[in-house]
């Protein structure tokens, strides 16, 4: 009889570490808060475009607080106190939008320097982004990938 007891009670145990283990990693794939919910899908592809390109990006996205669209400066995207605001003009401009993103995450997650394609300091006409779209992301892969080490 107490080895029957010990026995469940070693079930008991191990189903909530198995429990607890599987609480922090939801925890951890949504710490960062997303109160759009269209925002929030062009973040999910973002994550989605990294992982199939094998760059890492959980820490990094995890340090952020929140990405929101607000007051940004007259900038169209800031990146600052662990905080990404986005003008919401762009909401009217998916390319821009995208772009903007993308340019601000290579900051927050990367911590990449301004220079060209996406981390380029001036955001192109919307048809520019358009039709170089597919080489602007793999450049960018290239430079995410280049710091990566950044994201820990
Ligand atoms: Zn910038």
């Amino acid at each position: 009889m107490k080895l029957i007891r010990t026995t469940i009670a070693v079930a008991a145990i191990a189903s909530i570490f198995v429990l607890g283990i599987k609480h922090i990693e939801n925890v951890n794939d949504s710490v960062v808060n997303i109160p759009d919910p269209i925002l929030n899908s062009h973040v999910n592809q973002w994550k989605a475009k990294m992982t199939s390109n094998n760059i890492e990006w959980r820490s990094g996205l995890n340090r952020i607080e929140s990405i929101s669209f607000g007051k940004s400066e007259g900038h169209a995207g800031l990146s600052y106190n662990n905080k990404i605001i986005l003008d919401p003009i762009l909401k009217n401009d998916i390319f821009k939008l995208k772009f903007t993103l993308w340019h601000e995450l290579g900051h927050a997650v990367y911590k990449l320097p301004h220079g060209d394609g996406i981390m380029i300091e001036t955001i192109p006409d919307t048809k520019t982004i358009k039709l170089n779209w597919e080489r602007l992301q793999d450049d960018y892969y290239v430079k995410c990938k280049k710091f990566e080490f950044n994201v820990y």
